[in-house]
């Protein structure tokens, strides 16, 4: 996309309850609980395993990787950046080692929290951590789901890859961004995009 320019979208700050959370270790690693960002009210939720920074070393402002392929490929199907909100199964930026399995127990609760409260149409699922964490119980993964609706907790969900696999591996470009026109097809059935 010609002129592209990725840009950090506005942080949503995370609710009181959440601001000093310390249910898993990733409290020691954090510099902020980072809840979401995009429009907080938007309808069609992006789930990502963690956010990554947001600062640079310098404490400048910074658009990871992961971020500009995603915001790329949002556009690129034909949504705007507004049409949604972003967040993640760990609300802490993991620094060094953790467990994993303990962190996400730990921080599902939140994202449950998100989901009561902000009631999305459409959820997009972003890697098979998150596939795995939705979907426990099977052998799931982004390419056996991905290209398909599926259901959680009643909310339609779809899958694709996670945006630093696009990045690792552009052979998969093609699929993330079917995967992207999907979901805009579906927020258009739902009046959730404009044509
Ligand atoms: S990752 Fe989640 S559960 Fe762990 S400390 Fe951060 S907000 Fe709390």
């Amino acid at each position: 996309m010609e002129g592209f320019n990725p840009r950090l979208l506005k942080e949503e700050p995370p609710p009181p309850f959440a601001v000093q959370c310390q249910k898993c270790e990733l409290s020691n690693h954090r510099e902020r609980v980072i809840w979401g960002e995009g429009n907080p009210s938007a309808k069609i939720f992006i789930l990502l395993d963690n956010p990554g920074m947001r600062e640079d070393a310098e404490g400048n402002p910074f658009v990871c990787g992961t971020r500009e392929t995603l915001q790329r490929g949002i556009l690129d199907a034909g949504m705007e950046l507004d049409n949604v909100y972003i967040s993640y199964l760990l609300k802490c930026r993991p620094k060094r080692a953790y467990n994993k399995p303990l962190a996400r127990d730990a921080c599902f609760s939140h994202f449950q929290h998100q989901l009561a409260e902000k009631n999305p149409r459409l959820l997009l699922g972003l890697g098979n951590t998150v596939v795995e964490t939705l979907f426990p119980h099977s052998d799931a993964d982004v390419k056996s789901l991905r290209g398909r609706w599926h259901i959680f907790e009643d909310i339609p969900v779809a899958f694709s890859y996670h945006p630093l696999a696009i990045r690792r591996r552009p052979v998969l470009h093609k699929y993330f961004i079917e995967d992207l026109k999907l979901l805009a097809q579906e927020a258009l059935k739902y009046g959730l995009i404009e044509n």
